[in-house]
């Protein structure tokens, strides 16, 4: 089945052009790999993790079927499956660093192995640097995060996460992409996100052209005990507003132009809102204007505070008695991160949802350059200027408009040149544009910045 993004066309007539909004087909590939997405395999994926007994990261490495490093080997040993179908695009490896016992606060009290298990799928043109990141945590905690003994099945938190990772890898490997995807199970996250924070710093030290990285955590519950609300239907991404990067630098900008809700990692849940309701039927991905929950982190702020952009997909209503929590029955209530707390078809869509985006940014060229917008006289219509992206075959430009007070692009127009004029004054919308592939899939978007 077709579905379409814009199903009302406006055609509004200035100067002898024709502004037509575009109409968004699904990409056949694009949809055909959602479809390949099973809810079996997500389960089969976490009745393998929980079967560890604990994935803590301080747990033991020696024993071949308990703790984490027996649930590492067992994830490089699924991507090396795939690789073998690959045709050598895919590979995969463990990453690995000595983390040390830190001082007071520390969650690490022993020299310990972390390991990241990370599933490279390479880009097919090689001039196209950009790399797009899918992310879930393996390690998991009990009520103490330093008890590394006892069972801790973490089926939700976050075996959910790392099956989408495997799920999207399993059908994304045997494709070819222009850009490089990243498909990783980081450690250490309950420990202070030491797999991320040494990916990240690691990324940033080395120059890897990270684009955007899509991190999933807590994704495959659909109710919270404690108020009987049952979500399958939508889905949170959680983005900062502000950068935690080089914030004195771009503090001017966001002030003059009231860009305090364009940063690149708001920037890319708007992206990833508009791709994955366009390809996942019955689900909403709702923005929630913050970095993260309370009292709570995530892999993705290690990205962030390199200055990448960075977002977290979280489920609706998060089951407090079942993270965390020792597996123990107390007053009538279990407690404990069970598989049988989880919806596997619901984690079927956020998962779909993952690998759509990624997929069509991994398919996408590279954003346009030098974004502008005229702005040497008043005039109630708006030009807008850019050049051709570095990387990538283009088919022409996506201009978007969003009144300043939207949370979503409103109007979406299609041009095949360098620039774009069109009677909306830049004092009452928000403007973006995006390259577009041969094949419709839209680049990031890159808001103008000001110029003549
Ligand atoms: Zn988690």
């Amino acid at each position: 089945m077709r579905k379409t993004s814009f199903l009302c066309v406006a055609f509004i007539a200035m100067n002898m052009t024709l502004h037509a909004q575009v109409v968004i087909d699904r990409d056949a590939q694009i949809e055909q790999m959602t479809r390949e997405v099973s809810a079996d395999s997500l389960k089969a994926y976490i009745v393998k993790m929980v079967s560890f007994g604990t994935r803590n990261t301080l747990s033991t490495q020696q024993d071949p079927k308990r703790g984490i490093g027996a649930a590492r080997n067992w994830v490089l040993q699924k991507f090396n499956e795939f690789a073998r179908k690959s045709n050598g695009r895919f590979s995969a490896y463990i990453d690995t660093t000595t983390l040390f016992p830190g001082g007071r606060g520390s969650r690490v009290d022993s020299i310990t192995l972390l390991g990241n298990v990370m599933g490279i799928l390479k880009g097919t043109d090689t001039a196209d640097k950009r790399i797009f990141v899918i992310s879930g945590h393996l390690d998991n905690m009990r009520t103490s995060v330093m008890d590394r003994i006892g069972d801790a099945p973490g089926a939700n938190d976050d075996a959910s996460g790392c099956a989408a990772v495997i799920e999207s890898a399993r059908i994304m490997s045997q494709r070819n992409f222009p850009a490089t995807i990243i498909f990783v199970a980081v450690s250490g996250e309950e420990q202070g996100l030491l797999g991320a924070r040494f990916m990240a710093n690691k990324a940033k030290t080395e120059g890897w052209q990270i684009e955007a990285v899509l991190n999933n955590d807590i994704m495959g519950s659909n109710n919270s005990s404690e108020t009987n609300i049952i979500n399958n239907t939508q889905i949170r991404v959680f983005s900062e507003g502000l950068p935690a990067y080089e914030i004195e630098k771009v503090a001017r900008n966001i002030r003059q132009m009231g860009w305090e809700n364009d940063g690149k990692s708001r920037q890319l849940a708007r992206y990833v809102k508009e791709v994955g309701e366009r390809y996942v039927d019955n689900l909403e991905v709702v923005m929630i204007y913050r970095n993260d929950r309370f009292l709570r982190g995530g892999d993705h702020s290690a990205f962030v505070e390199n200055g990448y952009a960075a977002i977290r997909f979280t489920e609706m209503n998060e089951n407090y008695y079942h993270q965390h929590q020792d597996v123990r029955m107390e007053n009538g209530i279990q407690y404990g991160d069970l598989p049988e707390f989880m919806d596997f078809e619901y984690l079927r869509k956020n998962t779909a949802m993952n690998l759509s985006n990624l997929a069509n940014l991994a398919k996408s060229p590279a954003v346009p350059q030098e974004v502008k917008i005229e702005n040497s006289r008043l005039t109630n219509f708006s030009k807008l200027t850019w050049k051709a992206p570095v990387v990538g075959k283009v088919k022409g430009y996506y201009v978007l408009v969003r009144e300043t007070t939207s949370a979503v692009w409103q109007k979406k127009f299609f041009t095949k040149e360098l620039n774009y004029q069109f009677p909306y004054s830049k004092d009452n919308y928000f403007f973006a544009v995006q390259a577009v592939s041969e094949t419709g899939n839209e680049s990031l978007a890159i808001v103008p910045t000001a110029g003549r």
